[in-house]
């Protein structure tokens, strides 16, 4: 599955950080959840999906800032919100959610608060990206749970998607 992944990638450092066989789909899932962002609501095209420990998908979103006015209405956010309600629990024990960017500081603490096992996500953020890039809020040992992290699964595509929706934003061609 290594070349699958691609220099974005960043390891959990104790052997936990690797892609798993439903990585790639489930990383396919939240570009089309990402691509819904962008066509139907012009928001930032940013999916994200959780799926459960048996495999099941528990809940997903996109972001909803602008058409919901709600500042704190990430993708993960909305994943993680709808993933409470199907199991009826703050908690999400045992999870995987995959996202199609880095998550900031505050969908790091919202992982971290819910008890998420394992993040995945595509493309690094290098400007605040709070899972390795900028800050690593859900490897801190001062926080009473940690969640293992597997970086840069379809990240290159990942990072080509975000970067057209902003070139085109500004009226400039894709990158190929
Ligand atoms: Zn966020």
């Amino acid at each position: 599955m290594g070349g699958e992944t691609d220099g974005h990638g960043i390891d959990g450092g104790d052997g936990a950080g690797r892609p798993a066989p439903d990585d790639l789909r489930w990383m396919r899932h939240a570009f089309a959840l990402a691509d819904r962002a962008e066509r139907e609501f012009d928001e930032i095209p940013v999916g994200a999906v959780i799926v459960g420990a048996d495999g099941t998908r528990l809940g997903e979103g996109w972001n909803r800032n602008i058409v919901d006015q709600d500042p704190t209405a990430h993708a993960e956010i909305v994943a993680m919100r709808a993933a409470g309600r199907t199991l009826g629990n703050h908690r999400l024990v045992g999870s995987t959610l995959y996202v199609t960017l880095e998550p900031c500081a505050m969908c790091a603490m919202a992982l971290v608060h819910a008890r998420v096992a394992r993040l995945v996500y595509g493309a690094a953020d290098p400007k605040t990206g709070a899972c390795g890039s900028v800050f690593d809020l859900v490897a801190d040992p001062r926080h009473n749970h940690r969640v293992d992290v597997v970086g840069g699964v379809l990240g290159e595509e990942a990072g080509r998607r975000l970067t057209n929706y902003f070139r085109a934003k500004r009226g400039r061609p894709p990158v190929p």
